[in-house]
């Protein structure tokens, strides 16, 4: 099996990076969805534990559970739960989904402030206060999710200007149903980095907590994918390689075939575009278990930066990352 390390030293310099930019490390939710964008749930939670992150982001209630004694605080985006925790929020992406929480629920409200995908639109939000309130659930906090955070555009203003105007009017309406005062968030990896006066009660950080942050060299991927050879041959002048023997020797070649394909999660479209970080490439197409590179290397690094590999792949390094299956081995380094 291809197997993955996770570089221990590199995730801690990109939470001491992120702290400086929040300015403490208790605003710090480390989103872990998706398996920790592929590195391993698990693996990431204790080691964010270790540092001292207590806040966590998970998409579904299941993921949230297997994580429950390593934070105080656990957000999950996606899902609605069958008996309300101390420790769980849960998020509420549209008003017709209210009445499905069970009563005493921690709930965060979503608000749409401009990304038309989840969340109550800005005119209902009073009425979204009625219907928490008459579903006995415990409203603690109010988010948005920005659309181009990592792209020099105007929207990026114009959401904080929304999401500004919506606080308020919350805080207002916190008071009146007798809530308490209210947390608010609305930054991602991007937008935390695009700010030096980060003043929000949290900021919900993936990709830059994994070192993946386009533009951003001081942090350091934590990821590294290794395969292991299975069989090497000469291929001569004129020979093919691969399925649809899409790849032809122009001369003869060494090359060795690796157990990494894309039932493992190596994008396919990376097939006869893909280079190693030390230069070695991969030929032919790239199969379910298998695929073909030019090296004779018996433990050959396929990626230390899923930023290069989206590349070949003409995709970003979430889809990468989060195409890794769980099943292959993982060790923290
Ligand atoms: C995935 C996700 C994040 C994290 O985004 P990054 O770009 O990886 O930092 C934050 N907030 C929400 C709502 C998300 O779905």
């Amino acid at each position: 099996m291809a197997y993955i390390t996770l570089n221990k030293n590199n995730f801690f310099n990109n939470l001491d990076i992120i702290a400086s930019h929040t300015k403490s490390k208790d605003k710090i939710a480390i989103v872990l969805k998706d398996n920790a964008y592929g590195h391993g749930l698990l693996e990431m939670a204790s080691l964010a534990q270790e540092y001292g992150i207590t806040k966590a982001v998970v998409r579904t209630d299941e993921e949230a559970r297997s994580i429950e004694e390593l934070f105080e605080y656990i957000l999950v985006l996606g899902d609605i739960p069958e008996k309300p925790s101390s420790k769980m929020r849960y998020t509420i992406n549209d008003i017709k989904s209210i009445n499905k929480f069970p009563k005493d629920t921690l709930v965060e409200l979503k608000v749409d402030t401009g990304m038309h995908r989840n969340g109550i639109s800005m005119s209902d939000l009073h009425d979204a206060f009625i219907q928490i309130k008459d579903s006995g659930l415990i409203l603690e906090a109010l988010f948005t999710h920005h659309k181009s955070a990592d792209e020099l555009t105007s929207e990026w203003f114009w959401q904080n200007d929304n999401f500004k105007k919506i606080k308020k009017e919350a805080q207002y309406l916190a008071q009146e149903f007798g809530f308490a005062p209210l947390r608010f968030h609305s930054a991602n990896s991007a937008s935390l980095f695009r700010t030096d006066s980060f003043d929000e009660d949290m900021a919900r950080v993936g990709i830059a907590s994994y070192g993946c942050l386009e533009g951003f060299a001081k942090l350091l991927p934590v990821l590294s994918l290794y395969a292991q050879k299975l069989s090497s041959r000469v291929v001569k002048k004129g020979e093919s390689v691969g399925y649809g023997g899409t790849f032809t020797a122009k001369e003869s070649l060494l090359v060795s075939n690796y157990n990494f394909g894309y039932g493992d999660g190596f994008l396919r479209s990376s097939s006869n575009n893909f280079v190693t970080l030390n230069g070695v490439k991969q030929i032919g197409r790239i199969s379910m278990d298998n695929s073909s590179f030019l090296s004779e290397e018996e433990n050959l690094l396929i990626f230390n930066n899923a930023t290069d590999a989206a590349e070949s792949a003409e995709t970003i390094s979430y889809e990468v990352l989060t195409s890794l299956k769980s099943s292959l081995k993982r060790e923290i380094v």
